[in-house]
C-alpha cells in the first residue's frame, strides 16, 4: 500500500488497553469488519481530558495494515463521544455489557451491519430508557438472535402450547412440562422476555423496568447458549 493512504472505517470503541510505552490496544466494532483490534501510538490523552478512546466513542478510523497482526490505527475522527452514556454510572454498565455481548460473539472480518446499527441505536436510546438494563438485556437477546441461537416464540418451542411460566435453556424457552432443566421465569418474566427479544420499536420498550435477578438470569442464558 502507498505510504500516506489510509484505509477507513466507521466504528464504535468497546475499549482500550494500554500497550507499551505510550502505546495502546483498541477494539473497535466496525460496521463493515466486524470486532477489530488496533494499535494506537499514542494512548489516552493527559488527565481530565476526553479521550478519543473512551469507549462508547463513535467515528471514523484511518488505519493502515501493520506488518504483524495488529492494524495501525492513524487517526480517529469522533462524531459522537454519547456523552449523555457517561452521565450516569448505570448508562455506562448498561453500556458495558452490550460491549461486553459483542465482544463474546463477534470478530475481526465478521461482518455484522446490522448488529452495527442495532448497536449504534441502542447507546442513542440508553440516555432515555426508564432502566438502562432493560436495554442491555434486549441487547444480549437480539445479539442471541442475529447469531441464530436464539429461537424464542410466545408458544412453547416443545408443544407449541402458550408460554406462562416458563424455563430457559439453550437458546430456547419451553413450559414447565416440556423442559427438564432451566432458568424458571414467571408469567410476567416470560412476557417482559419475550417483549424484549421481538421489540421493533424504542417506546414498545422504553418505559419496562428490569429486575437484577432477571437481568442475570439473561446474562447466564446469553453466555451457556453463546459459548
Ligand atoms: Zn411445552
Amino acid at each position: 500500500m502507498k505510504k500516506g493512504i489510509y484505509l477507513k472505517e466507521t466504528g464504535v470503541i468497546l475499549s482500550t488497553l494500554p500497550y507499551g510505552d505510550s502505546g495502546s490496544i483498541v477494539k473497535v466494532f466496525t460496521a463493515e469488519s466486524g470486532l477489530m483490534s488496533y494499535f494506537a501510538k499514542n494512548g489516552p490523552s493527559a488527565k481530565g481530558k476526553l479521550s478519543p478512546f473512551e469507549p462508547f466513542t463513535l467515528g471514523e478510523i484511518s488505519y493502515e495494515e501493520g506488518n504483524g497482526s495488529l492494524a495501525l490505527l492513524r487517526e480517529f475522527k469522533v462524531s459522537n463521544y454519547h456523552l449523555p452514556i457517561r452521565e450516569s454510572l448505570e448508562r455506562i454498565e448498561a453500556a458495558a455489557l452490550m460491549a461486553d455481548a459483542l465482544d463474546k460473539t463477534q470478530g475481526p472480518g465478521l461482518e455484522a451491519p446490522d448488529l452495527f446499527t442495532l448497536f449504534c441505536l441502542y447507546l442513542k436510546w440508553l440516555p432515555q430508557a426508564k432502566n438502562p438494563f432493560t436495554l442491555a438485556a434486549s441487547f444480549y437477546l437480539k445479539t442471541m438472535k442475529h447469531e441464530g441461537v436464539l429461537h424464542i416464540t410466545p408458544d412453547c418451542t416443545g408443544c407449541g402450547n402458550p408460554l406462562g411460566e416458563c424455563l430457559l435453556c439453550e437458546g430456547t424457552a419451553l413450559c414447565t412440562d416440556c423442559a427438564l432443566e432451566g432458568t424458571a421465569l414467571e408469567p410476567e418474566e416470560t412476557q417482559l422476555v419475550l417483549l424484549l427479544t421481538l421489540a421493533r420499536e424504542f417506546k414498545d420498550i422504553k418505559q419496562e423496568e428490569i429486575s437484577p435477578r432477571l437481568l442475570q438470569a439473561l446474562r447466564l442464558f446469553f453466555e451457556n447458549t453463546t459459548q
